[in-house]
């Protein structure tokens, strides 16, 4: 957010009781923060100066990034908050280990897998059209993610972590450029809700730039929380206010008869809300140069996608190749690797299926198809994971895209990190501001797959009682000798894997440091036939790329927004954010 800058030359930001003096960052780079005893990055200027101020009162990781979501629930409403779902990745300094949460959001229990067929005509309904209903809002896993984690690895109770963002929301934030153009995008959506329109809309448009934005519902909601415990979201009040908005969608009148479609109410029950529970599933984890490379387990494709696409990678030299064959050589590994995610990877997915993808064998099978001097025919069909030998099956899959999420990185005076990627999966979620309680509902089960993509093959991602939907988000933590070397992640849809990826490997083996691996233009090949590019990558690579036979899909503004820390020796840190993308991150440190 813009904010942000302001915050680094003339403000001084006041949240009750912390008080982040402009002077102290003035004369530095708000998206790199150099130091020393914890940091935060996060999108957001205000999340990052609550989970900074926990940490310097003595929290860990696990307090201040429970914190600093619950503030991003505050200051990025339509990415992020208790009505969505997310992963939490956490690496403990003194066992050593990486251990996930899956907060992802899950279908009812009366969920079947043609809920986004239209009964009227079989045809799969219209994306927006699915998306703003009671049909697309999943059980909101988020708050019970804040919960597990500040139990199991926390020092703070749930209830004080939760204070700083009630101050938020009631104090109240400026309104920048990207909030206000979130809004914008949305008009429609938000317009056809009272609760949204009356949060979001005030005098029916747009909040302008620089006026302050207040929640007061959601700070009652935290305190509610804060004070009853995560039951009256689960059990209680709030979460019968959640199965009302979602069974009889508020929706306002239109006298004028102006609204495209009906909007359709949902199945979601209390009994699904009171059933819902966190899972931890074990990390993926693969290796890569030498590093070990943690990630998200499913029902995220985020872990086993990267992994692969690693796997592949590693089979060739990036150091000694052309910035061209590096990048042709990227191409091919996440057009491959998509392949076989669409095919293979869902909720469901056997760990002896996910195995295999993560082996070197399985990358040996793909990565003999690139060819260097020409770029494969897309999309590629996906590997045949029964077969032995370089044969690929006949069918071909779907791509998808996305822009919304949030992702956050921290780390304490300790060591232990926090990598977390939370979202209410479209910008806006639902469009459903639950009414009283200031919190938007997620459209998280549109990330279901409609209606079969894999020809007579079985699609692992179609709806189903009780199941997850299919993500892409890649909280990672890479270990280097036996400590932690890099956090990253995004958001971004589909795009995160790459997005991710890309990072990885300008860190790894392009030559470029953490700040300038972030702020690198980037493409993303997700088995379509073009490469999703910033216009700058386009301009950059796109003639090399093209004259190995690769295309380029339409240009998009930005791809991702990503958040990570690099651990350098002597307990040195290198905390980024974006310099640009999502109007730039804040990233600081606790000592310089
Ligand atoms: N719902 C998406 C996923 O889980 C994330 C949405 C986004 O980042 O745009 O992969």
């Amino acid at each position: 957010m813009r904010f942000t800058l302001a915050l680094t030359t003339t403000a001084t930001l006041t949240l009750g009781f912390i008080a982040v003096p402009a002077a102290a960052q003035a004369h530095t780079d708000p998206h790199t923060a150099t130091g020393y005893g914890g940091a935060v990055s996060t999108v957001d200027a205000t999340a990052t100066a609550v989970g900074l101020d926990v940490l310097r009162r003595g929290g860990n990781a696990v307090d201040a990034a429970v914190a600093t979501a619950a503030a991003l629930g505050v200051t990025e409403p339509f990415s992020a908050g208790i009505g969505g779902g997310g992963f939490f990745v956490y690496y403990d300094a003194k066992r050593g280990t990486v251990s996930t949460i899956d907060g992802r959001e899950s279908g009812p229990a009366t969920m079947t897998e043609n809920i986004f067929v239209d009964p009227a005509d079989g045809l799969p309904y219209d994306f927006q059209e699915a998306r703003v209903s009671g049909l697309s809002v999943g059980t909101p896993g988020t708050l019970a993610t804040w919960e597990a984690a500040a139990n199991k690895w926390g020092t703070r109770s749930l209830g004080s972590l939760l204070q700083p963002a009630a101050k938020v929301a009631d104090k109240g934030f400026p309104v920048d450029a990207t909030f206000r153009q979130q809004v914008a995008d949305n008009a429609a959506a938000f317009g056809q809700f009272d609760a949204t329109r009356e949060l979001y809309l005030p005098g029916d448009a747009p909040p302008a730039v620089g006026t302050t934005q207040r929640n007061p519902d959601l700070a009652d909601t935290y305190r509610l929380i804060a004070k009853r415990g995560t039951g009256v979201f689960y059990k209680g009040q709030v979460g019968a206010d959640i199965v009302r908005t979602v069974q009889h969608p508020p929706v306002s009148a239109d006298p004028a008869g102006t609204w495209a479609y009906p909007i359709r109410p949902g199945g979601l029950t209390r009994s699904d809300l009171a059933n819902y529970q966190v899972r931890f599933p074990a990390p993926t984890k693969s290796g890569y140069r030498g590093l070990t490379v943690y990630g998200m387990a499913t029902p995220s494709s985020g872990g086993t996608t990267v992994g692969e696409a690693l796997n592949i990678l590693e089979k060739t030299d990036l150091k000694k190749a052309t910035t061209t064959q590096a990048l042709h050589q990227y191409a091919e590994s996440t057009a491959l690797s998509f392949a076989d995610r669409n095919r293979y990877v869902g909720a469901y997915t056997s760990p002896g299926v996910v195995k295999k993808l993560l082996s070197d064998r399985w990358a040996t099978q793909r990565a003999c198809q690139i060819d260097p001097a020409h770029a494969l025919t897309k999309p590629v069909p996906p590997g045949d994971i029964t077969a032995a030998g370089c044969t690929p099956a006949p069918v071909g899959g779907k791509v998808e895209e996305g822009q919304s999420t949030t992702n956050l990185t921290v780390t304490d005076r300790w060591g232990n990190i926090v990598e977390y990627t939370l979202t209410i999966e479209q910008t806006g979620g639902s469009g459903m501001v639950v009414p009283g309680r200031g919190f938007l509902l997620n459209n998280e089960l549109t990330d279901f797959n409609f209606a079969g993509t894999q020809g007579t093959a079985p699609d692992p991602n179609l709806p189903g009682p009780n199941k997850r939907p299919r993500s892409s988000m890649s909280p990672t933590i890479v270990i280097k000798d036996g400590k932690p070397f890099l956090a990253l992640g995004s958001p971004g849809g589909a795009t995160i894997i790459t997005t991710v990826l890309q990072i990885l490997i300008n860190r790894i083996d392009l030559g470029m440091t953490l700040p300038q691996a972030m702020a690198a233009p980037r493409g993303s090949q997700r088995n379509s036939a073009g490469i999703q590019a910033e216009p700058a990558f386009h301009q950059l690579y796109g003639p090399g790329l093209t004259a190995l036979g690769h295309t380029f899909g339409p240009d998009v503004a930005e791809l991702g927004a990503a958040t990570a820390i690099e651990f350098t020796r002597h307990g040195g840190l290198i905390a980024t954010a974006e310099p640009v993308r999502r109007g730039g991150g804040s990233a600081a440190v606790l000592k310089r």
